[in-house]
């Protein structure tokens, strides 16, 4: 058996599942039963500012999709409560970050209002994601002394002193068990978020990884390794499988619902959706020093299930108090639902690009595949939900390419998402045009040959004609950039943001009723699409059954294509397009 080999432990069904590696076989040798251990960690990452409950989109399989109102801070109180009571043994609460940006009240008041709240869920420690330097390495510093609870990173360090900004790992003992966690953030911040946002901080690459668990192992002498990782799940699974010694992955970033581990070797690699909306408790019982038996569970913090817990949701109310009458101004009103769980397309990413285009008087309008935002019900459209959608607010830029330009540009942008190299993966899903665009593509094709069809307006693209667009404009992207597309001529910035656009246009057009067909459509797909890695890990193992080498291909593809995700290489985050998912 190829011992590096991925792929998703083949149980059907959400509840709770136990593998057991081969060692518990030993738990009873020779009549003697040996002692075992107990410990838990809950697992929450990518709450995105998210306070409050919420109307939150579930799936699952082949299973038809449910909304159900869930989350909020208040609940996850209560689900840790219950798992801990559970687990008299003993539970780490762990977040994976990602954790003071992505709502209105977050933004303005660069993530001091989720303090309290965090504070009084009791979490043993948490790591900065990318979007933790949204309001400046100043603040990310501010916050993590405001939180009872320790912030680590073995990557992130002050690029003045060279000193590490962050722990690099916790010991924690739970139940006689002595439990290393380290933590890892995304090198790619400095260009994955505007640069300005991380100025003052170093992030270093994985090379940091092996040299502290193997100190965690020698120095610590600890039982298990837990990695805590905020580089999206596509990246989680080769980095853990390229480091030695590690016993647990959590992984962050991608918003990913692993309702059944990925397995690396030994090792189980898992995410926990986001906004609160999901926590993730694994149980491990270890005898001898080893792992014998493990669980992993991966619920839904439904209202129907749990119920939200007094007190923290006291604190939530009391924190929100100062920000409700700009949160509940009304800015327009859907029937319809508007969502953003898709990787194609989805009906609240066409309503912004529409507005963009509309607002810029453009040819088309581009915008970003940013997972951020939970469902929006059918009723009135507050400032909230807008900050929601688009958490940064951007000047739009307008410009012109030629047709050869957006092609290039799309052909770039399906290499982020459908890419044979889970390395060359971005974080984001694919970008947002304009309902006027048209873009067919096949997303099994080789890189740069995907595209089948370009059409703005019901006219196939020309590539020596030029055509106007639209984007929100990121500090820092070069100048003759207009969302991803390169080399853009007479490019300038407008009066208007992006949260104007959204604003005019729903007030221009009245109830939101239909935001249109999806402009992208991938040929050899089902229009609906929700996750980009775990479909990824699907058909890789469909095509390992097939085909055996393939399968092995891809892995050496995986080790030594991208040296920024290889252990023992540098970082070099300036070759990296500027992707900010
Ligand atoms: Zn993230």
């Amino acid at each position: 058996m190829n011992r590096f080999g991925i792929f998703v432990a083949a149980v059907a069904g959400c509840l709770a599942m136990t593998i057991s590696v081969s060692a518990a076989n030993n738990v009873s040798t020779h009549g003697t039963k040996m002692k075992t251990k107990k410990f838990s960690i809950a697992f929450v990452n990518d709450i995105h500012a998210q306070l409050e409950p919420h109307p939150e989109l579930f799936w699952q399989g082949d299973e038809s999709e449910r909304v159900h109102n869930a989350g909020g801070l208040s609940r996850i109180a209560t689900a840790f409560k219950q798992l801990e009571a559970q687990r008299p043994h003993g539970m780490l609460k762990i977040d994976g970050g990602d954790t003071f940006q992505g709502s209105g009240p977050g933004a303005w008041t660069q993530g001091e209002v989720m303090v309290r709240p965090l504070n009084a869920l009791g979490f043993d420690l948490a790591i900065p994601g990318n979007w933790s330097v949204a309001y400046g390495a100043k603040q990310l510093q501010t916050l993590s002394e405001k939180v009872n609870y320790p912030m680590i990173a073995a990557n992130i360090f002050d690029a003045k002193t060279g000193e590490r900004s962050f722990r690099p790992y916790l010991v924690k003992e739970v139940n006689g068990v002595k439990i290393g966690v380290l933590g890892f953030t995304d090198p790619d911040v400095p260009s994955r978020q505007p640069p300005h946002m991380s100025e003052g901080l170093n992030f270093q690459a994985a090379k940091v990884l092996q040299p502290l668990i193997d100190e965690l192992r020698n120095e610590e002498k600890v039982d298990v390794v837990v990695l805590v990782t905020h580089i999206g799940l596509h990246k989680a699974v080769p980095l853990t499988r390229q480091l030695r010694g590690v016993d647990i992955s959590l992984s962050a970033d991608t918003h990913e619902r692993t309702y059944e581990p990925i397995e690396v070797g030994d090792v189980w690699v898992v995410e926990a959706g986001a906004f609160g909306s999901l926590v993730g408790v694994m149980d491990i019982t270890m005898s001898e020093g080893k792992i014998v038996d493990r669980q992993w569970e991966l619920i839904e913090l439904r209202e129907d299930k749990f119920a939200e817990d007094e007190q923290v949701k006291k604190i939530v109310d009391e924190v929100l108090a100062p920000h409700r009458e700009r949160m509940n101004r009304e800015i327009g009103h859907t029937d319809i639902w508007l969502e953003r769980y898709n990787v194609m397309s989805t009906s609240m990413d066409r309503l912004i690009a529409d507005a963009v285009k509309e607002s810029a008087g453009t040819d088309i309008a581009l915008s970003n595949g940013f997972r951020f935002s939970p469902p929006t019900a059918p009723g009135p459209i507050t400032e909230a939900d807008l900050w929601n959608w688009l958490p940064l607010n951007l000047e739009i830029k307008v410009g012109k390419a030629y047709g050869q330009q957006l092609i290039d540009y799309w052909e770039s942008e399906f290499e982020n998402v459908f890419s044979k190299d889970p390395l060359r993966m971005y974080g984001g899903w694919l970008a947002r045009p304009s309902t006027n665009m048209n873009v067919q593509f096949d997303s099994t094709a080789k890189a740069n040959e995907r595209l089948r069809s370009l059409e703005i307006d019901g006219e196939p693209v020309d590539p020596e004609k030029s055509y106007s667009l639209a984007a929100g404009a990121r500090k820092g992207q070069p100048e003759d950039q207009i969302h991803r597309v390169k080399r853009c001529h007479v490019t300038k910035q407008i009066e208007q943001t992006t949260h104007d656009a959204v604003r005019d246009y729903l007030a221009n057009q009245g109830d939101v009723k239909d935001t249109g067909k999806p402009p992208v459509r991938c040929v050899v797909r089902p229009e609906v699409l929700r996750s980009q890695y775990l479909d990824f890990i699907k058909r890789r193992q469909q095509e390992h059954e097939a085909d055996p080498h393939e399968a092995e291909l891809l892995d050496e593809n995986a080790q030594h294509d991208d040296p920024q995700t290889t252990v023992n290489s540098s970082s070099d985050s300036s070759k990296k397009e500027t992707k900010d998912e």
